[in-house]
């Protein structure tokens, strides 16, 4: 059964996916390559506390394993949706800039200002799925379908790039010259044997794509995360540290990470290609809560129950609200710090950060009374 390609197209189009690919992946070593450069990635420790990402290797190498019932064959459809909600555009990378200079805000990263990505494309993709399996229509054959948005072990990006669906950036993420990178990846993997669709190689004869001689991503990072271009220590990345680093943040680096509180989007609004950055075709994805428009007083004022409440449906829900407050509390210190904080606003951190400076968890009492001394360390 080979299924029409443009019927697919059509079909992920009406589900919200601005591209896709398909790559068949029948070769036991098919992504053999990839998972040399994974490998030495994490051998290297740049991975931090993400040791899930260590598991599973053989699965990641070999994706038909990932199937319930053995299958004949295995191939990856891999969409893209793009995510700017409709108030950054245009002009997002300059809007998202100046947040960044404004002591008494909070900066969210733009994907993260809707809802939770994961549930809207794993529910579009198994969408997908049905409706590749009604048009098939073979009563006697049941194909196997599975979705992976970050939640199996699947290179997505590698897949991402056989389609010809964009090149990893020396930011380390996709990209491409029709969306920038500002779009989420989704994965369904099949033993349905589709035709495969390839768009447009990018530079075959150069792995470094449309890159060139730029480095602004890994000028801009104000961390400094990146130990080579398409190498990054995550250990040192503020989206690792705020959202993946569940214990105390590393003291060296707290400084650097300005007022994100959630996310960083620095490399990406550095980029130039982001200038061709898609506004999102799906509700979802606009900006719920005012968040980008946050103010980190209100933010460390939310009770727990509150901080359920306003993220149900996100997916900083699931950071959990100590590791919340946490974030927040290293971003009041570093506007703290601030020479041109205004004085009525450093009373009034520092009358929020006091609310809490006797809190049960040891963990957030130290981030917290390192936020009150940056009152003294003016930068
Ligand atoms: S997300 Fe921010 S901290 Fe992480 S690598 Fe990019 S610029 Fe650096
Ligand atoms: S900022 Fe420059 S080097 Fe970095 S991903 Fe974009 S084009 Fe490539």
């Amino acid at each position: 059964m080979v299924l029409d390609s443009d019927d697919l197209i059509l079909s992920a189009k009406s589900l919200g996916f601005s591209r896709l690919g398909v790559v068949a992946l029948d070769a036991k070593d098919s992504l053999h390559e990839e998972m040399v450069h994974f490998k030495d990635w994490l051998d290297a420790g740049y991975g931090g506390e993400m040791g899930y990402l260590a598991r599973h290797q053989e699965l990641r190498a070999n994706p038909k394993g990932l199937f319930a019932k053995p299958a004949n064959c295995c191939r990856a459809i891999v969409v893209t949706m793009d995510y700017l909600p409709t108030t950054a555009h245009p002009g997002w990378r300059d809007y998202d800039t100046s947040a960044l200079e404004q002591p008494d805000r909070a900066v969210i990263s733009v994907y993260a200002q809707g809802r939770d990505y994961h549930k809207i494309l794993r529910r579009r993709l198994v969408s997908l799925a049905r409706l590749l399996s009604e048009q098939a229509g073979h009563a006697d054959t049941v194909y196997q379908f599975r979705a992976c948005v970050d939640s199996a072990p699947v290179l997505e990006i590698a897949l991402a790039q056989r389609c010809g669906l964009g090149w990893r950036g020396k930011h380390t993420l996709l990209l491409n010259r029709e969306q920038g990178s500002m779009f989420f990846l989704g994965v369904l993997l099949t033993d349905m044997p589709i035709s495969e669709i390839r768009h447009e190689p990018i530079l075959p004869e150069s792995p470094q794509g449309h890159c060139g001689t730029c480095r602004q991503c890994i000028s801009v990072c104000p961390t400094q995360a990146f130990v080579a271009p398409y190498q990054l220590d995550a250990r040192r990345c503020i989206s690792y540290l705020t959202i993946e680093h569940s214990g105390a943040i590393p003291v060296p680096l707290r400084g650097l990470m300005g007022n994100r509180v959630y996310g960083c989007d620095d490399c990406q609004q550095a980029c130039p290609w982001n200038r061709f950055a898609r506004v999102a075709t799906v509700q979802d994805f606009e900006v719920r809560n005012g968040l980008d428009q946050a103010q980190l007083i209100e933010l460390f004022s939310w009770s727990e129950t509150e901080f359920a409440h306003r993220h149900q449906g996100s997916a900083i829900l699931r950071i959990g609200y100590l590791q919340w407050l946490r974030n927040i509390a290293v971003a009041i210190g570093n506007s703290l710090a601030r020479p041109d904080c205004p004085r009525s606003l450093r009373e009034d951190l520092l009358a929020a950060l006091a609310t809490r400076a006797d809190c049960e968890s040891e963990m957030l009492r130290e981030h917290i009374h390192w936020a009150i001394a940056q009152a003294n360390v003016r930068t």
